[in-house]
C-alpha cells in the first residue's frame, strides 16, 4: 500500500452484497464471520478501524425508485438496511470478542448510538471498531461518499475498498481474459475512464481531502491483513 510507516487508523468499506455469501440476497451468517475475522486480524495488528457497510443485498434506493417508489422513501429503506448489516457485523465481531459501536447518521438510540463525531474518535481511541450505519443520513447519496466522509472526519489514513476483485481493471476482468490490472491510478483517470472504484461524488471527495483508496479483494482468506502488512495484490488510488 506505499510501504513507509504502518498505518493507524483506516476505514473499510464494504458492500451490503459481500455479506449475502453464496445466497444471492440477504445476509448469511457464516460469510459475515469470515469478514468479521478478516477485521480481526487486522485490529490484532493495533490498526485503529472503522466500518461502512452498504445495503445492497437488502435494498437499494434506485432500485425502488424505478418500480415505481418515491427515491426519497427508498432511499431512506436503502439506509435502514445498512443498519441491519451493520448490527449483523457488531454481532459477529463481539462473538470474537471485539467491542464493537454501531454508529447511526439517523439516530435511533435503542438499537445503536447516534453519530457524535468526538465520541466515535474517543471510541476508535479505546481500539473500539467503530460501524458507521445508514449512510451519511441524506437520500441521493452512497455508502462510497458515507465511508468518504466518515473517513475525512475521523482522519484516517486511507479508505480499504474490499471488492470480488484484487483491484482495479481497465475492463471487466470478470468479462475479459485480457483486462489488466493498475497498481496505481489517479482519482482523474478514475473519473474520466469510469472505472467503478466508487461512485464520482466518493472520489470527488477523496480526491479533495487527498485520500487514497485501496482497492483489494475480500474473498482471499488474510486478504485484508496482508494489503495492510503491504505484501498483497491491490490498485492504489490517489495523487
Ligand atoms: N443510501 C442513501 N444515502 C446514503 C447512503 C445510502 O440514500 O448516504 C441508500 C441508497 O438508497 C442506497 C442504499 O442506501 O442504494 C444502500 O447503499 P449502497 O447502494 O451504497 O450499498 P452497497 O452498494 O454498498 O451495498
Amino acid at each position: 500500500t506505499g510501504g513507509g510507516k504502518p498505518l493507524r487508523r483506516v476505514m473499510l468499506k464494504i458492500s451490503g452484497e459481500a455479506l449475502m455469501g453464496p445466497q444471492g440476497f440477504g445476509l448469511h451468517p457464516p460469510t459475515v464471520e469470515r469478514i468479521a475475522r478478516e477485521v480481526q486480524s487486522v485490529h490484532e495488528m493495533g490498526v485503529e478501524i472503522c466500518m461502512v457497510i452498504g445495503g445492497g443485498n437488502i435494498f437499494r434506493g434506485l432500485q425502488g425508485s424505478a418500480q415505481g417508489m418515491e427515491r426519497t422513501t427508498a432511499d431512506y429503506m436503502g439506509m435502514l438496511a445498512t443498519v441491519m448489516n451493520a448490527l449483523a457485523m457488531q454481532g459477529a465481531m463481539e462473538s470474537l470478542g471485539i467491542h464493537t459501536r454501531v454508529i447511526s447518521a439517523i439516530p435511533m438510540d435503542q438499537v445503536c448510538e447516534p453519530y457524535i463525531r468526538r465520541r466515535a474518535v474517543r471510541h476508535l481511541e479505546k481500539k473500539r471498531v467503530v460501524i458507521f450505519a445508514a449512510g451519511t443520513g441524506n437520500p441521493y447519496f452512497t455508502t462510497d461518499t458515507a465511508a468518504t466522509l466518515r473517513a475525512s472526519e475521523m482522519s484516517c489514513q486511507a479508505i480499504f475498498k474490499g471488492t470480488k476483485v484484487d483491484g482495479v481493471y481497465d475492463k471487466d476482468p470478470e468479462k475479459h481474459d485480457d483486462a489488466v490490472r493498475y497498481d496505481t491510478i489517479t482519482y482523474d483517470e478514475v473519473l474520466q475512464k469510469h472505472l467503478k472504484v466508487m461512485d464520482a461524488s466518493a472520489i470527488a471527495l477523496a480526491r479533495e481531502n487527498g485520500l487514497p483508496i485501496i482497492v483489494f479483494s475480500l474473498d482471499a482468506e488474510g486478504g485484508f491483513k496482508s494489503i495492510l502488512a503491504g505484501t498483497g495484490v491491490c490498485t492504489r488510488v490517489d495523487g
